[in-house]
């Protein structure tokens, strides 16, 4: 069946048309419309022949981009099909389930309602994913759709590990705990790296990383995530592009005060100027972070050296929360392409039986093992796909509904 996936944020959406079968899974086009409600805004799309084509537009809103998306995906030129009627699904990233989403759904209007429910969890993140869902409903007529959750991989962390030190009675009013995130990333390395070791996931201690603009480690348990470094938003855990990470709350008070920041001031402060744009005053990606840093930035070297750390002090963490880690996973853009990153964190963890090859680090390409002979941990280096998760579950969720 062919199943349109759909990955909305304040101002884009990325997408990817895929045919999905029991003996085949393929990607027939893909790409994002960018700068959406914006001057600029532009449809960037690629068919699976290599055709590309930009196209510039007024793009007012979510709507507006699915019907170019649409568009493009039924054009004469670069189009993947003939008719509206061949999309029989669409599959939708949620950024936030909370509780309520364990799992995968298929939407129905009383799932609508608990969606709207969880735009209080991440009011930066839902309202967009919501929006394109409600504008697909309106567009796409009868398609069944299926909602996946970031945090629904991270369900079974234990509650030792989602609750914070605060007065339980915030727990149960307002839901302040961990929820976790990338979990469709972390879920799909994971069990890439099962097949790569050939063992089943439910006999593995593995540690994902997944290090992007924004970037996540989870501990996966015989197959279930323990723990993970994000919380109640994205913002807790490894320092990110743009963002503080783990921070002591009394910290940001101090910083309230002395700065008389508004609330949404800090927001902006914490999400948006922190991180390794913060630290290095150069930028939040780590490409120039690198560059910077090998023309001998000395708060580019900082920023990368927190970075690095952070990684690694959680992958110690997860290994004890677990007993032992046989396999780490990096993933995600700085994961998959910073062979400089991977080196730093697994330096000296030898005592917990990671080692790296440095030449198998340094070669580029797909799914790798980088561990060297004597490792007694599998290193790998796994691109993340999270569509062909989204793709995968809407077949499924639909197929048992
Ligand atoms: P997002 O979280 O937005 O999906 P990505 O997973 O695409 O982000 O990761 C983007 C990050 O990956 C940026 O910091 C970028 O600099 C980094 N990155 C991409 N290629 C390289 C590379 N060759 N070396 C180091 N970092 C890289």
């Amino acid at each position: 069946m062919k199943i349109l996936t759909l990955n909305c944020g304040s101002s884009s959406i990325k997408y990817q048309l895929f045919t999905i079968a029991d003996d085949e899974e393929k990607v027939l086009a893909k790409g994002a419309v960018e700068r959406i409600g914006m001057k600029g805004a532009i449809l960037k799309h690629e068919r699976y022949d290599g055709d590309k084509v930009k196209v510039a537009g007024e793009i007012v809103d979510h709507g507006a981009a699915i019907e170019y998306i649409l568009a493009i995906l039924l054009s004469d030129n670069h189009g993947v099909i003939r008719n509206r009627e061949e999309i029989e699904a669409v599959g939708h990233r949620v950024v936030h389930g909370g509780e309520v989403f364990t799992g995968s759904v298929a939407i129905k209007p009383e799932v609508m309602e608990a969606l709207n429910e969880c735009i209080e969890l991440a009011p930066l993140h839902n309202p967009a994913n919501i929006k394109g869902i409600v504008a697909c409903q309106r567009m796409m007529k009868n398609v069944p759709m299926v909602g996946v959750f970031d945090t629904a991989f991270h369900h079974t962390l234990p509650d030792y590990a989602y609750l914070y030190g605060l007065p339980f009675v915030l727990y149960k009013r307002y839901g302040v705990r961990r929820y976790g995130f990338h979990g469709t990333s972390h879920f799909y390395v994971a069990n890439r790296a099962s097949a790569l070791v050939g063992k089943p996931l439910s006999e593995m201690k593995v540690v994902t990383a997944h290090l992007g603009n924004g970037a996540s480690m989870a501990a996966v348990d015989q197959g279930k995530s323990i723990d993970t470094t994000m919380g109640m938003t994205p913002l807790e855990g490894l320092l990110m592009g743009t963002r503080t990470g783990d921070i002591d709350a009394g910290a940001v008070l101090h910083i309230i005060g002395r700065e008389e920041l508004t609330l949404g001031e800090v927001n902006t402060l914490l999400n948006k100027h922190s991180g390794l744009i913060g630290l290095s005053g150069v930028s939040s990606d780590m490409r120039e972070i690198e560059e910077e840093m090998q023309a001998g930035n000395d708060r580019a070297r900082l920023a990368f050296d927190v970075f690095c750390y952070r990684v690694k002090k959680y992958l110690g963490a997860f290994a004890a929360a677990m007993g032992g880690v046989d396999t780490l996973v990096f993933t995600g853009g700085i994961g998959e392409n910073s062979d400089l990153l991977r080196a730093k964190v697994a330096e000296g963890l030898g005592f917990l039986g990671i080692e790296i090859d440095d030449e198998k680090n340094q070669v580029r390409g797909g799914e790798r093992a980088i561990h060297s002979d004597s490792s007694k941990v599998n290193v790998f280096v796994i691109p993340t796909n999270e569509e062909l998760v989204i793709a995968r579950e809407t077949k499924r969720v639909l197929a048992e509904s």
